[in-house]
Formats: C-alpha cells, sequence, structure tokens
C-alpha cells in the first residue's frame, strides 16, 4: 500500500503541489489526470523520490521517506515507466532487462535471463531479446521498457503518459499490456490522457488541478457525473 499524507512541492517559490492525501491499496488501479502543468508527473516523481517532497510524508509498504536511508528500498518496490522509454542503446533487448537486477538485487546471470525471457514474453516480444533498441517500433521499446521495470518484481508500478510519445497505431499494443498487469493485480498509478483507457483500467480516477485532487471516484462518476466546475471545464475540452 502507499500512503500520501499532505504531499507539497514547491519549486523555487512555485508550490506546484499544496497538500495531497491519496493511498493507493494492494491492487488498486489510480488513474491521474488534469491539465498540463498541474504536477501529475511531480506527485509520480515524489512517490519514488526523484523529487524530494517539501512537506508531507509518503509510506510505500510500511517504509516512510522521511527516512532518507529508506529511498532505496522504496526504488525497489516501485516501478516507474516515462513517457520516453530511455533504454540503454548499446545494449541489447535482454540485456537492458537483466541489469537493474544483476546490479541491485545481486541475482545470478542465469537467474536474470530467465526472468527477462519471461517478462518478454508477456509483453508479446520474446523473439526480440537480441535485437538493439534503435531497431525497435517505439510501442516495442515502451514495452521493453515496461518489461524492464518489472525485473525488479516492484509491488507497484508508476506510469507517467506511457503512450504519449508514440504514434497512434502503436498506442493500443502498450496499453493492452498495462491492462494485463491490472489484471493481474499489480497496483499503480497512471497519469494518461487515453481516456476510454482509463475508463477501461481504472477502479479510481483522480483529477488534480491547482496544487489540489480536486475530484475522484470510479471512472464512471468522474467522467459521466463530474461534480466540480474545474472538472467539467477540463473534460469538456478533451472528450
Ligand atoms: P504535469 O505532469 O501535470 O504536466 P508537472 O508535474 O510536470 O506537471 O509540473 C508541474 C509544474 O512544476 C509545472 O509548472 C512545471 O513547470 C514545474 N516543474 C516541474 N519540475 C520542475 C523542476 N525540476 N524545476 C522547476 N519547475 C518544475
Ligand atoms: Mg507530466
Amino acid at each position: 500500500m502507499i500512503e500520501i499524507k499532505g504531499l507539497k512541492k514547491s519549486f523555487g517559490t512555485h508550490e506546484v503541489l499544496k497538500g495531497i492525501d491519496l493511498t493507493i491499496q494492494d491492487k488498486e488501479v489510480v488513474v491521474i489526470i488534469g491539465p498540463s502543468g498541474s504536477g501529475k508527473s511531480t506527485i509520480l516523481r515524489c512517490i519514488n523520490y526523484l523529487e524530494v517532497p517539501t512537506g508531507g510524508d509518503i509510506v510505500v509498504d510500511g517504509i516512510s521517506m522521511n527516512d532518507a536511508k529508506s529511498i532505496n528500498a522504496v526504488r525497489m518496490e516501485v516501478g516507474m515507466v516515462f513517457q520516453r522509454f530511455n533504454l540503454f542503446p548499446h545494449m541489447t533487448v535482454l540485456e537492458n532487462i537483466m541489469l537493474s537486477p544483476m546490479k541491485t538485487r545481486h541475482i545470478s546471470r542465469k537467474e536474470a535471463e530467465e526472468t527477462a525471457v519471461s517478462l518478454l514474453r508477456k509483453v508479446g516480444l520474446e523473439e526480440k531479446k537480441d535485437a538493439y533498441p534503435n531497431t525497435l517500433s517505439g510501442g516495442q521499446q515502451q514495452r521493453v521498457a515496461i518489461a524492464r521495470a518489472l525485473a525488479m518484481k516492484p509491488k507497484f508500478m508508476l506510469f507517467d503518459e506511457p503512450t504519449s510519445a508514440l504514434d497512434p497505431e502503436m498506442v493500443r499494443e502498450v496499453l493492452d499490456v498495462i491492462k494485463a498487469l491490472a489484471k493481474d493485480g499489480m497496483a499503480m498509478a497512471i497519469v494518461t490522457h487515453e481516456m476510454g483507457f482509463a475508463r477501461e483500467v481504472a477502479d479510481r480516477v483522480l483529477f488534480v488541478d491547482g496544487g489540489y485532487i480536486v475530484e475522484e471516484g470510479k471512472p464512471d462518476d468522474v467522467f459521466s457525473h463530474p461534480q466540480e466546475e474545474r472538472t467539467k471545464e477540463f473534460l469538456s475540452k478533451i472528450l
């Protein structure tokens, strides 16, 4: 479980997050929506300490962020996938997936390879294991990036606009992988502009604006019957 209490984050004098309270239960899929610049990425980045909160507390699986020693422990529990895939270009697909588990979890090459191959099967790319990233399509690269994050055996996954950088015809294959993970019971937070997908996969949708969670609820309630003016206005622009 991830518990976020009173999370605040400022960049200089700009207070981006003014007090975010959010609990993500095991197996829960939370989708975060909101205008550009509202702090969606910052929330995700605070969860695995890519940004240091200026206030509040985040507890991941019982590990409090206010204890600096726990940063690495938390990062092992939380996998993150970004808009850009950031695969290492000089390594094969398999090597990209094996690297972190061997380095930080100290598992053997053989075990790392077995895990990597089975994850590639899961994302439908087993036959690409010896390929280099630049020979893959954007959608394939993003699926490798997901497999790479899963290789650390995280308890939670964070997705920050995982399909925003993709050509339209590749969006579905990536969303389908994420959907399968959700079905397997992986707890996750997803920032996305794919509202159809959000409806399919989310247990809960959060609308973030002005530094706060303005509205949250089941996808059908938030999308079809938004209560807050700001949510209505945002949805009217994108739906
Ligand atoms: P979103 O993901 O909702 O589009 P972000 O979380 O990326 O929004 O950014 C929220 C605000 O914080 C924006 O105004 C952005 O310019 C600012 N911001 C984000 N990261 C930094 C940073 N490292 N330094 C300064 N300002 C930042
Ligand atoms: Mg963002």
